[in-house]
């Protein structure tokens, strides 16, 4: 399958890997957006959140669990974070294997899109 997160899965294609068990992976986004940008994917092939089976619930529920867990690692959970599954064209997806964004270590913007500019933000 050419999927770019099955490749890094399968350890075909490098990244730089924060931790992993027999469900999930998680490394560091290659084009950071704040002082800690990681993805946590899950080991099995899921294209968008529109996938998600009742069988998978479990699955990406542990995948916010995970992501807590290295956050509380990485210092940055009391502060807080930011956790995102971008989901297909106007959630912003661009890889087709469904991630968890987490970015921590800077306050973030919120709302991400403002009616007044008609832009993301
Ligand atoms: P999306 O836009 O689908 O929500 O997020 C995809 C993310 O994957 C982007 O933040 C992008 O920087 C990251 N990304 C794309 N290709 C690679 C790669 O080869 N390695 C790593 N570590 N991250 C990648
Ligand atoms: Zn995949």
């Amino acid at each position: 399958m050419d999927c770019l997160f099955c490749k890094i899965v399968e350890g075909e294609i490098p990244a730089d890997i924060l931790y992993q068990d027999e469900k999930v992976i998680v490394f560091r986004d290659i084009n950071p957006q704040a002082p800690f940008h990681a993805l946590v994917i899950p080991r099995q092939h899921i294209p968008t959140l529109n996938d998600i089976a009742d069988e998978d619930c479990e699955l990406v529920g542990y995948m916010l669990k995970v992501a807590s867990d290295v956050a509380e690692e990485h210092g940055f959970a009391e502060d807080g974070y930011r956790s995102v599954f971008n989901c297909n064209s106007h959630g912003g997806q661009t890889v087709y294997h469904i991630h968890l964004h987490l970015l921590g270590g800077k306050p973030m913007g919120w709302p991400p899109y403002q009616e007044k500019l008609k832009t993301p933000v």
